[in-house]
């Protein structure tokens, strides 16, 4: 690793149609930022890339000097990734651009953009992509990872709709990869994550729904959460793959909704969308959950989904500490359901949630070995998150996490969904892929990047 001079800079720079930043420069220390503060790194310079040949000589800059590289799309992944302390960093923040085709349906998406600009560009043509539930993440790493939301049950992963990726390879090369052409690739790109290029561009297909949707929030007193939770997962079960009720435990945030005494109660929360007819939905819903034992309060409605997919970026803010672990899991059993209930207890923040995903349906209805994401069986994802503001709190907060995590480990799969994995080591990263789709992943890491140029991700080696 040699250290990065400034002639060094001056010529990556005059090279660019981006620009690069490096420390001393203005805005520096807001671009050394990721979302999850207890990352706390200085890369030796930021590359914005302009154009994919910024990004092929960014690349080339860090091979040529030995210096770590690291790809960040919308910042946010929790393991901390998309930052290095002396090294390169290609930061995707100058290409947000989202191009919809409505005759053919398709959306082209830039390596940076948020699930923001995808869903707003979308909508205004009836269209949607599914995605994440907080807009505020990058379409880049959800889509690398697999990528699920609100809409999962009844369109699939956001992998599913992916119809082709523009990629830089290790070596310089660009690429496009699609069924097509070079199909290795384009099955390790859905869901082996950043491993085998720098994705300058996606192409998505797009499903037409919304723009509104009904959507809406119930909330449980915690004490009757252990009973609600046995009829949801009865619900779950048979529910149609329009509903999508995912279930978050913590402490009740100040939802105007709710009476002032029920804020910073313990709660469980049903947040649920129906990808359907509101109707059908409302009555599901009012029968099902909201008419269920006595809740605190609810919001039900019909809105558009953008808004929607808004309502949770102010509870996940940039700036604050998180640490993450997350299981897949077969069912919502009682053990787990006890465990759940137990670390809202003694919870180490205001801040800190189980939030609990509702998969299945046309996720599961796919071959599992059609696309890198492979634990397509996993009905629920049970994702700890540790999320608090003052660094002292960090060891509460860890161990907190730690002893759920711990306390389900019986109950779970022992799979995990790797956008979910915090920086937990490699044997980790191996349980987000069955051993006959990790060894095609290992195939392909040989023939697109048999360096390890791109190691600082959740890593699969070359060898
Ligand atoms: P970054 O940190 O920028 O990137 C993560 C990694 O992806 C990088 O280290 C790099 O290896 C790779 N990468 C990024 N951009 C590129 C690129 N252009 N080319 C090649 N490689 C690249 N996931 C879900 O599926 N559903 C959810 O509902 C969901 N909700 C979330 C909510 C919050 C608050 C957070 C923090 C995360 C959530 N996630 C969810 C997880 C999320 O999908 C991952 O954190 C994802 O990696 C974020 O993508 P990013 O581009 O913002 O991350």
């Amino acid at each position: 690793m040699t250290e990065v001079g400034a002639t060094d800079l001056e010529e990556l720079g005059g090279a660019l149609r981006g620009g690069v930043i490096a420390p001393g420069d203005a805005g520096y220390e807001e671009a050394r930022t990721i979302w999850n503060a207890m990352i706390d790194r200085n890369p030796a310079v930021l590359v914005r890339p302009g154009e994919a040949a910024d990004v092929a000589a960014a690349i080339e800059f860090a091979r040529q000097r030995e210096l770590p590289l690291a790809v960040r799309g919308g910042g946010h992944n929790v393991a901390g990734n998309a930052t290095s302390d002396g090294g390169v960093v290609i930061d995707f923040s100058s290409m947000r651009g989202v191009e919809v085709d409505p005759a053919t349906r398709t959306v082209r998406v830039e390596g940076g953009a948020l699930l923001s600009d995808l869903d707003v560009a979308a909508a205004k043509h009836g269209l949607v992509v599914p995605g994440g539930i907080v807009s505020t993440t990058g379409v880049a790493g959800l889509t690398l990872g697999g990528g699920f939301g609100w809409l999962s049950r009844k369109l699939g992963l956001t992998v599913d709709s992916l119809n082709s990726a523009d990629v830089v390879t290790a070596d310089g090369e660009f690429v496009t990869a699609s069924e097509d052409s070079h199909p290795d690739l384009f099955w390790a790109l859905r869901g082996g994550g950043g491993n085998f290029g720098v994705v300058t561009s996606f192409e998505f297909g797009a499903h037409e729904l919304g723009p509104d949707l009904l959507s809406g929030l119930v909330v449980h007193p915690i004490e009757s959460a252990r009973e609600y939770l046995q009829h949801h997962r009865e619900l779950a079960e048979q529910a149609p793959d329009e509903l999508s009720a995912w279930l978050v435990a913590r402490l009740a945030p100040p939802l105007p909704f709710l009476p002032e005494e029920v804020h910073g109660r313990q709660v469980l929360i049903v947040a649920f969308v129906y990808a359907g007819d509101p109707d059908e939905g409302e009555r599901l819903v009012e029968e099902q959950i909201a008419g269920f034992g006595s809740p605190y309060g609810k919001h039900i409605g019909v809105a558009p989904f953008t808004e929607w997919q808004q309502g949770f970026d102010a509870l996940n803010a940039k700036g604050d500490r998180n640490y993450w672990k997350s299981h897949n899991l077969p069912e919502l059993s009682d053990p787990v359901i006890d465990a759940v209930i137990d670390a809202v207890d003694n919870l180490p923040s205001p801040h800190a949630e189980v939030f609990i995903p509702h998969l299945g349906g046309a996720i599961s209805s796919r071959p599992d070995d059609s696309t890198a994401y492979a634990h397509r069986d996993a009905q629920y994802v049970l994702n700890i998150h540790g999320h608090w503001t003052d660094a002292a709190d960090d060891e509460r907060g860890v161990e907190w996490t730690r002893g759920l995590f711990d306390a389900v480990t019986p109950h779970a799969t022992g799979t995990a969904y790797v956008n979910f994995i915090s920086d937990e080591g490699a044997d980790r990263v191996r349980d987000a892929y069955p051993p006959a789709v990790w060894s095609r992943l290992v195939e392909a890491k040989r023939r697109y990047d048999p360096d390890n140029v791109f190691r600082l991700n959740q890593n699969i080696p070359p060898d």
